[in-house]
């Protein structure tokens, strides 16, 4: 049973968990609620059919307007989630006698996306960059080439070189796709992600987000150039051949982007807690790889030791996912904390307490 928050109720009894991507706590935000109750009463709920026929209505044209605004770029597509953004633009800007370069890490709908352009793909070992530079070097044959990443990985929690990829990007004559699914909203000064954090957006033609973490609903969405987002809209396939997402949906989106756009304390509180959560899990001996995020796994190796460990937090009435493999490499079973702004600081002492010392 699921109520608001980072709390739940299972067989009667409370459990805290860390297991959401609803980083700013804004999935159950009043205002984010009575925004989709006030369009469900304007439009009713479905999308109706896909945005080339009858679905782009025109709350889907001022979210697109206002993202746009908020990415600092001339336009701005919203598609029915950020696993169709991704897999849709990948496939949309490269081809056959193409090359298209992939972080190993990198988001399952990034990796699907490689695979449907029909692109040679090349991954190149998590956030290496002089590998990459390798690969890029030697591969002169391609047509076009493409780099893709995601800005904050899903698993590692870390961050990805983009300083040194828009260097290769520009070295290289490559197009940079970066992912900010785990980063809009909580990374940046204005919270548009690691790109802007770094000091790098403008150099990143290519900028997808969801809806669907920070945000709090559900959607994704891609950012660049005029021409970037024509070009989606005629071959992007999970774009055209999806029905477009529900009024309701870019209607929470965009009372969401008010809120990340007037209310910053929430995303520095956030990364706040989540620095002084890493380095107490460190104080304790713990492995939490090159995590620098809200994301922190803390890397056991052993599968057994992980769900051993899962298990026991869970006695405690605390839920931390074991991550196992194929979803993280071999020898890198972990318990992955996911920490949003809605765990106070006694939750996470009560976590750092449970876990104890390695
Ligand atoms: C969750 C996630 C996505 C997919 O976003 P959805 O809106 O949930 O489909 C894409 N990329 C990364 C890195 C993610 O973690």
């Amino acid at each position: 049973e699921a109520t608001a928050g980072p709390s739940l109720r299972v067989d009667g009894v409370e459990v805290i968990h860390f297991g959401s991507n609803d980083y700013l706590g804004l999935a159950a935000d009043p205002r984010v609620k009575a925004a989709v109750a006030a369009a469900v009463d304007q439009y009713g709920w479905g999308g109706g059919s896909s945005p080339l026929i009858l679905g782009h209505t025109m709350v889907h044209q001022e979210l697109e307007r206002r993202l746009a605004a908020f990415e600092g770029t001339e336009a701005a597509l919203v598609f029915p989630s950020g696993f169709a953004a991704n897999a849709g633009t990948v496939s949309a800007l490269v081809g056959t006698g193409d090359g298209v370069f992939t972080d190993r890490n990198n988001h399952a709908s990034l990796l699907d996306g490689c695979r449907l352009s029909r692109a040679d793909v090349r991954a190149y070992p998590h956030g290496d960059w002089r590998a990459l530079e390798k690969l890029l070097d030697r591969r002169s044959s391609h047509r076009r080439r493409l780099i893709v990443t995601d800005s904050l990985f899903s698993m590692d929690g870390d961050l990805a070189p983009l300083t040194e990829l828009a260097d290769l990007a520009d070295r290289y004559e490559a197009m940079l796709l970066i992912d900010e699914a785990h980063a809009t909203g909580v990374f940046g000064s204005g919270g548009r992600g690691v790109a802007e954090h770094l000091g790098v957006a403008r150099r990143i033609p290519v900028r997808v987000g969801t809806l669907s973490k920070a945000m709090g609903g559900v959607g994704g969405f891609v950012a660049g150039s005029q021409l970037l987002i024509d070009w989606l809209v005629n071959r992007a396939r999970p774009y055209i051949y999806s029905t477009a997402s529900p009024p309701a949906a870019a209607a929470a989106a965009l009372a969401a982007l008010e809120i990340v756009e007037q209310e910053p304390d929430r995303r520095t509180t956030l990364l706040g807690r989540a620095a002084e959560l890493r380095e107490r899990l460190v104080e304790n001996g713990w492995d939490i790889g090159r995590s620098a995020s809200q994301i922190i796994p803390i890397v056991v190796g052993d599968p057994d030791r992980a769900v051993e460990m899962a298990s026991s937090l869970r006695r405690q009435g605390l839920f931390v996912p074991a991550i196992r493999p194929p979803t993280v490499p071999e020898g890198q079973a972990c318990l992955r904390i996911s920490l949003t702004v809605a765990h106070t600081p006694e939750m996470i002492q009560r976590l750092v307490a449970a876990i104890g010392h390695s």
